[in-house]
């Protein structure tokens, strides 16, 4: 089995197994091998009762001190029991598994592992697996992975497939050359892969985390440094300042801030230049990133050429295309949207618009770069929120046109030092001012005897006619909790507020229809409380929203904290989060106080970058980051300079004779970029 073989071949993974992986961009047996964990459950011994703390994972074995109760919870079915052990008792709770209550014996002993959370004061275990003794007793002491996972698969097949594959793959072979992986203490390519899938202990796990990180970070540089050796490239797209930019920008509701100004000036020096632009224009959230975009794309289409906008969620997409199109359809600018969800006949539809040029700028998620899309005359491609993507997929793109101009923009606020080995490749652009209306948003950090507080104060602010977002509680060791907790949060607010407050849940794994009906409905003022996870997070733009509320904020890494907040203060009303903590330990509290004292999101990446240490890392921090694979730029930005000095140390010339001789390393980068042929 190779590498580059279709993850059909791997046993045990059949047509709808394949099929899942897909949508997890899984294509090839190696895709599978870099689908790492984003975390792993750590299967601790049975504890008793009493020991049980708020906010952990735990096992506990006892018997039921009475019959099994089943009540209604607004559309949920709640099922309690008494769990009791020697040294105490504790309630347990299911939602939606009725079928529970007949199974559950008096006088049985059963081993239950679930989440203990605290509800009115007291613990409660909250919806457990039951494990037989046998079960239980072959995973104790293990570190189990968890992976990212998709409607239709679950964990455990997932788990399987990558076992699978790590026994029978034949080309897990050692690339690196070896003085670099000696002077970089890093473990052989294959034992690390085994290491980060399945590590017998925390270190194993480190290990092996170590030298895969190095090894995103180190052929990234390679690749970029053969995409600088290349040279400017002359433009096929040329534009020309047209009069009738100006006249569109005279006739937006706001004139643009200073800054705004400086970077359009910049883009269109660029495109005017002769030479293909290849800028990313940094900016912090709510800087007004978006009408640079439109107006780039403006030009393009003034000039005759097909601009397309690349966007990582279908949310963010559809929100873009309504923008677009009520700014530019009194200038008879023809806009289409092309993502995911649409049928193949729609697909099949925008295809052919987007091939014969009908549409003159088209908005989209990665379903833009498949192999069957082609555009007409592709002079200028945008990607935003370009933290999201890979190079390789700017780089699919890229190849869809004939040398377009590339704009790449992004919120992550990067240090400029690392911004450096980073972008090396690219022109930087900084959108450093905000809009002139706005006031600084109001934070506070609290803990959760605050919550009927703050629920008093959106009251408040819903009563004047603001919204409301909330951010729930992240996703945990099992597999439905993610949705659980945005619904069971969600029946709980609706009782609280009065039945006026339209409340609705949004989340990761509703369909992309749902998903943007209710982002709609939010837009338009429908809905007043938005309970969501974090596909929130980027880029979404509903100006009445004032106030913000992360639960267990002290789980979230500060750069996603900062894009969160972003979402509020978006208009000229004055704006507040709240950053709820479950947990208190003096570390997150100083992290918070770093957002609660600055607004300011280049202040707050320097911070982070300062607090965060080498080497405490365990698990994989959602960090909303997507650049890479395994690799946090922040918790990483050691061995990010380690592998840029390696890389250094390779030069230009000798990158060509490397590739000569180390033909797995060759592969490796190109297979990186996806397309670049050495
Ligand atoms: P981001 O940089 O986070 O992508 P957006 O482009 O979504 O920010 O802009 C945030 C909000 O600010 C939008 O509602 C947008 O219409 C508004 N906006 C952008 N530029 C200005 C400006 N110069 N003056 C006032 N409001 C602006
Ligand atoms: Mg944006």
């Amino acid at each position: 089995m190779k590498l580059s073989d279709s993850v059909r071949s791997i046993k045990g993974v059949g047509e709808k197994a394949e099929k899942c992986l897909n949508k997890l961009n899984i294509y090839q047996v190696g895709d599978l091998l870099e689908h790492y964990p984003r975390g792993y459950d750590e299967w601790k011994p049975l504890q008793p009762i009493a020991s049980l703390r708020e906010g952990e994972v735990a096992a506990v074995e006892g018997s039921l001190l009475s019959r099994p109760q089943m009540r209604a919870r607004g559309r949920l079915k709640v099922l309690t029991i008494m769990l009791q052990d020697q040294s105490g008792n504790i309630p347990v709770t299911w939602f939606n598994m009725p079928f529970l209550r007949n199974q559950l014996k008096m006088g049985m002993h059963y081993i239950m592992r679930g989440k203990v959370t605290r509800k009115n004061g007291r613990l409660v275990l909250e919806q457990p697996k039951i494990h037989t003794k046998q079960e239980f007793f072959r995973l104790v002491g293990k570190l189990s992975p968890i992976y990212p996972l998709t409607a239709g698969i679950t964990n455990r097949a997932v788990t399987k497939a990558v076992e699978q594959a790590l026994s029978d793959a034949e080309e897990l072979l050692e690339y690196l050359p070896s003085d670099v992986r000696k002077r970089q203490g890093l473990i052989e390519y294959k034992k690390a892969l085994r290491q980060i899938h399945f590590p017998a202990n925390k270190e194993e796990m480190v290990q092996g985390r170590k030298r895969l990180v190095f090894d995103e970070l180190f052929l990234y540089q390679l690749a970029l440094a053969y995409i600088k050796k290349n040279g400017r490239v002359k433009s096929e797209h040329v534009l020309i300042e047209k009069e009738d930019g100006e006249a569109f920008l005279h006739s937006l509701p706001f004139s643009l801030t200073g800054a705004q100004e400086k970077v359009y000036r910049e883009i269109m020096s660029d495109m005017t230049s002769g030479y293909v632009m290849n800028r990313l224009v940094q900016g912090d959230v709510g800087s007004g990133k978006t009408i640079l975009a439109v107006l780039s794309l403006y030009q393009v289409v003034l000039n005759g050429g097909q601009g397309a906008f690349m966007v990582p969620t279908e949310v963010l997409a559809s929100q873009h295309f309504l923008s677009l199109t009520a700014l530019l359809e009194p200038y008879h600018v023809r806009i289409g949207l092309l993502t995911g969800s649409l049928t193949a006949k729609q697909k099949r539809e925008a295809k052919n618009k987007i091939e014969d040029g009908e549409w003159e700028i088209v908005i989209g998620t990665h379903a833009m770069i498949q192999d069957d899309v082609r555009f007409k005359n592709l002079a200028l491609v945008i990607t935003d929120e370009q933290h999201r993507f890979g190079v390789k997929q700017r780089e699919t793109l890229f190849q869809k046109g004939n040398e377009p101009h590339v704009l790449a923009m992004s919120a992550t606020p990067i240090p400029r030092t690392l911004a450096l080995i980073l972008y090396g490749d690219m022109d930087l652009s900084v959108v450093d001012e905000r809009p002139a209306n706005r006031l600084p948003i109001k934070n506070c950090v609290v803990n959760t005897d605050y919550r009927p507080n703050a629920y008093r104060f959106m009251q408040k602010q819903i009563e004047e006619g603001h919204q409301i977002y909330i951010i729930c509680p992240m996703v945990d060791a099992s597999e439905d909790s993610e949705l659980e907790n945005v619904t069971i949060y969600t029946e709980e607010l609706s009782e609280i507020f009065p039945p006026e407050v339209t409340i609705e849940a949004l989340h990761g794994k509703m369909r992309p229809r749902e998903k943007e009906d209710i982002m709609n409905r939010f837009s338009e003022g429908q809905i007043q409380i938005l309970v969501s996870t974090t596909v929130i997070e980027v880029g979404i733009d509903v100006p009445n929203a004032t106030v913000m509320m992360i639960e267990n904020a002290e789980r979230f890494g500060l750069a996603q904290l900062h894009q969160l907040r972003g979402r509020v203060g978006r208009g000229a009303s004055q704006a507040y989060c709240i950053f709820m903590t479950g947990k208190e330990s003096k570390d997150s509290k100083e992290r918070l106080g770093v957002l609660a004292g600055s607004n300011d999101g280049f202040y707050i990446a320097n911070e982070d970058l300062k607090m965060r240490g080498q080497g405490d890392l365990f698990g994989i921090r959602q960090s909303g980051d997507e650049l890479f694979a395994l690799a946090d730029i922040f918790d990483d930005a050691d061995i990010l300079r380690q592998a840029g000095e390696e890389a250094k140390k390779i030069t230009e010339d000798e990158i060509t004779l490397l590739y000569k001789k180390n033909q797995r390393l060759k592969d490796r980068v190109e297979r990186y970029l996806g397309r670049v042929t050495l």
